[in-house]
């Protein structure tokens, strides 16, 4: 395992960001400082601990999925998502698992379904850190294109279709697929897509069960338009279920607390409940309380609403900062994300960006600004991966410290191109 775990991105990226701690950062995937809820989070800590009992349970070991009464709190706040009637009011609380962050819940179904050599499709470019664990367990990774609607149905299909034809398709157990403002692209899988995606995966589970992993974690964080119901709410209820469904607290209210849930197919729950069981019996009971907390006194619908605000104010300044300094450049692309935390943005195919490319040196050490290496977002075995592409996080810088990153990011590119 640990063979397997070495060469993760994540490591190495962390290690640049401490060697380059004098850059403006567009690299680091992090929440906004200024809008983490200190406030909130005392005021709920607080009243917990006001309450002898409610202190004294919260304090106590939970249970290995989370404790009903607080699954019960969880799950009413996934039905107001999925809006009025939605299925998710029915679901039994055996099916739904709170975890350590939403990384926890994605390692634990990854280590129940996959052996190694199992293989997972997942949307190119994807989450670089679940590429990690998908290493982790030893499984084959293969890219299927997507576009400005997220995960390609045709493409997925006939790499399905490809797959079967040399004999692989037992091999096929999942699907990964990032439903809301895709890290890194920024991209929503489109309403049309939702039950494509559902409905391919179902037609090609014949030699094997195929699930389709829809990682949510950027759900609450739209800054414009309407959210979409979850690709999860287009499955009809049955006991062979495809859909696996994650989301996060990390990024609407704080990833300090690491508090994420899980909500598992019928044929899952008692897997994934063993395996983490065996992990840590429980994640940090106390943090689900003070979650559920905000949840329940509306502390936290108001939170999001107010984050809302701040990122969209931070990505408009990335975006106009684009047009400012970008426009200029040939062959310069960047998609327009409506939430999320990142843009990503394409060069021209004959500019590496990856950490050994003089694009990365220039950046760093002559104009001070970092980014993420597109590389990172594609199977590491994918010979034809682009490396002409960049992350840029509007997380944690404000809106001038944004002005400013771009500008130099730009002088960078032009320096190098020149
Ligand atoms: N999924 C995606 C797409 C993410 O970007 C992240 C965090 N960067 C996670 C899952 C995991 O976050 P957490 O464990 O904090 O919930």
């Amino acid at each position: 395992m640990a063979q397997r775990a070495s060469t993760q991105a994540i490591g190495f990226l962390m290690q640049q960001g401490l060697e380059n701690a004098d850059c403006l950062s567009l690299a680091a995937g992090f929440v906004d400082p200024a809008t983490l809820p200190v406030d909130l989070a005392q005021k709920a800590i607080s009243e917990i601990a006001n309450q002898t009992a409610q202190g004294q349970i919260s304090l106590q070991y939970g249970a290995p999925s989370g404790s009903d009464q607080l699954r019960a709190v969880f799950r009413d706040h996934l039905t107001q998502l999925e809006g009025p009637g939605s299925k998710m009011q029915e679901l039994p609380l055996s099916r739904m698992m709170l975890t350590t962050g939403s990384q926890q819940f994605l390692t634990l179904v990854s280590q129940a379904i996959l052996n190694p050599g199992d293989i997972c499709l997942v949307a190119a470019p994807t989450y670089f850190a679940y590429l990690g664990v998908l290493d982790g367990v030893g499984a084959e990774v293969l890219p299927i294109a997507a576009d400005n609607n997220g995960m390609d149905p045709a493409a997925l299909n006939s790499t399905l279709e490809q797959l079967a034809a040399e004999n692989r398709l037992h091999k096929v157990k999942l699907v990964y697929v990032v439903s809301y403002h895709d890290n890194p692209s920024g991209v929503s899988v489109s309403e049309e897509r939702r039950p494509q995606l559902l409905d391919c995966v179902k037609r090609w589970s014949k030699e094997s069960h195929i699930f389709l992993l829809e990682d949510a974690a950027y759900r609450e964080m739209n800054y414009s338009g309407e959210t979409l119901p979850s690709i999860w709410s287009f499955e009809e209820a049955s006991h062979n279920e495809h859909v696996i469904l994650t989301q996060t607290f990390s990024k609407s209210f704080s990833p300090g607390l690491r508090v994420g849930i899980g909500v598992l197919p019928p044929q899952l729950v008692n897997s994934v409940t063993d395996i983490k069981s065996n992990e840590d019996f429980g994640s940090a009971h106390f943090n689900q309380n003070v979650v559920a907390h905000v949840l329940k006194s509306g502390d936290y619908q108001r939170h999001v609403k107010s984050l809302h605000t701040a990122y969209r104010i931070k990505r408009d300044a990335m975006l106009a900062a684009a047009d400012e300094f970008f426009s200029d450049i040939p062959e310069v692309t960047w998609l327009k994300p409506e939430g999320g935390l990142y843009v990503w943005m394409s060069l021209p195919s004959s500019i590496s960006t990856s950490f050994k490319s003089p694009l990365f040196r220039q950046a760093t050490e002559v104009n001070k600004v970092m980014y993420v290496p597109g590389r990172l977002f594609y199977p590491s075995t994918w010979e034809q991966r682009p490396d002409n592409q960049m992350r840029l996080s509007y997380g944690v810088l404000n809106a001038e410290q944004i002005h400013d990153g771009m500008k130099r990011l730009a002088e960078a590119v032009k320096a190098v191109i020149s």
